[in-house]
């Protein structure tokens, strides 16, 4: 896929009134954020219109308020902790429309580097719907939109589709590049050996990603509750495991298709089961690949485990998306930590595909051995199955 959007370097911002989507959907407790990753993540952008002239405008949206005023999802902490990180003040527009006449009053005051945060875009009804009305409000504010919420370019909303429409000139910010970039060059031209390990719940959520990686990589790894729709179709038993019967039969078409391309495709050997889906339960390793009645796979097994991590060590290019196992409870986290640990050895490119599989990597502290962690669960999916990203097509060429 060739990248052929504008991007902040192409404009001149100095004087320029812009707005800029970002992802600033932080975790919040009892109204404090409590991981600032998505907002060090916007740090490049802001930092450099700031430095270059801009009339930063800031917008996100934060949770699900539904379209009305939620204030335990008003983006007010947010502007605090980037004051706090910018070292000067970004003003927070407390107005529950988002744009109303008292904000474009606080937008006529602004002087060039000031920074202004508006308020959670979704307390608007209008936002997810991608309506006119408010698109042409957003776009009212300001002469140059950038998008670098890489989180929410899969959806096409008002404030990162709408608004391209009524502005003349929109262009991607330095996350949203740099996503582009290490998810681009990892699928499109790897160093190979290229290795794909797609783990999680369920085969119908990443469907087009399996049919997608399968004509890309060398080899395939599957882990997770996803792998018994894959072993059924195998046919070994697969206990109380988690299935999809209405996918067993795409399962055995995937692996014909792997096996006639030459991509090696690798499902556990072993398991670690329980008769019980829970913290609690007790954990059992079972002898191979079948699994006895009564008990459900919740994490792939030591000689699993060995496998995947001599395919990992030789790779020179790795996606990961989704947890090997319920890496949440203690005695089934094995597994994932498994590929997590064997990834950050590796001498080549290593790229998480955002959501359980990056907190999995952050929290066991080899975040900073991997090349990028995604900051997008969803869009980043989206990206490995080969779509086009509303919210990054919307924006201007070059
Ligand atoms: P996903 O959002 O599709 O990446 O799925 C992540 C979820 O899959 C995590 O909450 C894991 O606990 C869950 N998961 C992983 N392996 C299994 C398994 N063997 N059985 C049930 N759930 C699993």
């Amino acid at each position: 896929m060739k990248f052929n959007k504008k991007t902040i370097e192409d404009i001149q911002v100095k004087g320029k009134k812009v707005l800029v989507r970002c992802d600033f959907n932080v975790p919040l407790s009892e109204g404090a954020i409590t991981d600032v990753n998505r907002l060090v993540g916007a740090m490049p952008t802001i930092n450099y219109l700031i430095k270059n002239g801009a009339k930063v405008i800031l917008c996100s949206h934060l949770g699900k308020p539904n379209g009305e005023p939620r204030p335990e999802l008003s983006l007010a902490p947010v502007a605090k902790k980037l004051s706090e990180m910018l070292g000067s003040e970004v003003v927070f527009a407390a107005d529950s429309n988002v744009v109303s006449d008292n904000v474009k009053s606080e937008v006529a005051k602004m002087k060039d580097g000031d920074v202004l945060l508006l308020e959670n875009t979704r307390y608007r009804k209008e936002e997810t719907k991608n309506s006119e009305n408010f698109s042409k409000e957003l776009a009212s504010l300001a002469d140059i939109f950038v998008n670098d919420a890489f989180g929410t370019a899969h959806r096409a909303h008002c404030s990162t589709v709408g608004v391209t429409q009524f502005i003349e000139t929109s262009v991607c910010g330095y996350l949203i590049q740099k996503e582009l970039k290490f998810l681009g060059e990892a699928v499109d031209q790897p160093v190979r050996p290229f290795v794909a390990i797609l783990g999680g719940a369920k085969v119908s959520d990443k469907i087009d990603v399996i049919a997608n990686l399968l004509e890309k990589v060398d080899t395939l790894i599957i882990g997770g509750g996803m792998a018994f729709t894959f072993l059924k179709a195998g046919g070994y038993s697969i206990g109380s495991s988690l299935v999809e019967e209405d996918k067993v039969e795409y399962a055995k078409d995937m692996m014909q298709r792997a096996e006639a391309k030459g991509v090696k495709f690798l499902l556990p050997v072993d398991h670690i089961v329980a008769d019980r889906f829970s913290a609690e339960a007790k954990p059992v390793v079972t002898d191979n690949q079948n699994i006895p009645d009564g008990y459900m796979g919740l994490d792939i097994g030591p000689k699993t485990c060995e496998i995947y991590k001599g395919a990992i060590s030789i790779a020179k290019t790795i996606i990961w998306n989704g947890p090997m196992g319920v890496f949440e409870f203690a005695n089934f986290a094995k597994g994932t930590i498994a590929v997590a640990e064997g990834m950050s050895k590796v001498d080549g490119t290593t790229v998480i595909g955002g959501g359980d599989s990056a907190a999995a990597v952050n929290q066991l502290g080899f975040g900073d051995k991997m090349t990028h962690i995604s900051t997008g669960g969803g869009a980043s999916l989206e990206f490995l199955e080969g779509k086009l990203l509303p919210g990054i097509e919307a924006l201007t060429n070059k």
